[in-house]
């Protein structure tokens, strides 16, 4: 079994014309979850990584595994009003909706190399947004990682000045 059968897809959740691909059946065996983590692993080796940044939730459950696997630190980067001390914040838009993302002001050091995870890169909106909140802290983004990757939305187009990684793609 490879991890794409892992992933159950959903026509139209969360709404009418999105087709939503559910990773909570690949997290749901540890066998393939880890092989899921080791293959990000592989495929970021060569880069010079001092910090991970996801955002909530499921950059949680991609980003920071990879940080321990990596024995480097993780930031989450979390929906606004959720972060307990100061914050700078952004809007973006959805795939489906608006929201905005917050990160805590010292979480990252002037020049820290900083890969950014998630479990998916649909429209690219919640990345290149993730992208600007580490740059305005002054992180380096040293490029972005996924475990799925929809082309046709195009989200790499987004991410221009970041390099993209991902391990499964779909049309
Ligand atoms: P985007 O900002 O459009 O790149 O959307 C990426 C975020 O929304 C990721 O954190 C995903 O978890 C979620 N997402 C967007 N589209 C989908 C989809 N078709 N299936 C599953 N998750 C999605």
């Amino acid at each position: 079994m490879n991890l794409k059968d892992y992933i159950r897809v959903i026509p139209d959740f969360p709404e009418q014309g999105i087709s939503f691909k559910d990773i909570t059946t690949l997290l749901n065996d540890g066998a393939m979850y880890k092989k899921a983590i080791d293959e990000l692993k592989e495929l970021i080796k060569h880069l010079e990584i001092d910090l991970i940044a996801g955002p909530e939730a499921r950059g949680f459950v991609v980003g920071a595994p990879l940080a321990y696997a990596l024995g480097v630190g993780f930031v989450p980067i979390r929906k606004s009003g959720k972060l307990p001390y100061e914050t700078i914040e952004l809007g973006y838009n959805l795939e489906y909706g608006n929201d905005s993302l917050a990160m805590h002001t010292d979480a990252i050091e002037k020049g820290q190399k900083v890969l950014i995870a998630d479990d998916l890169l649909a429209t690219g909106g919640t990345i290149s947004t993730s992208v600007n909140l580490v740059r305005q802290l002054g992180g380096v983004v040293v490029g972005a990682a996924f475990l799925i990757e929809l082309d046709q939305l195009k989200g790499r187009d987004k991410l221009t000045d970041v390099e993209v990684f991902s391990l499964l793609s779909y049309e």
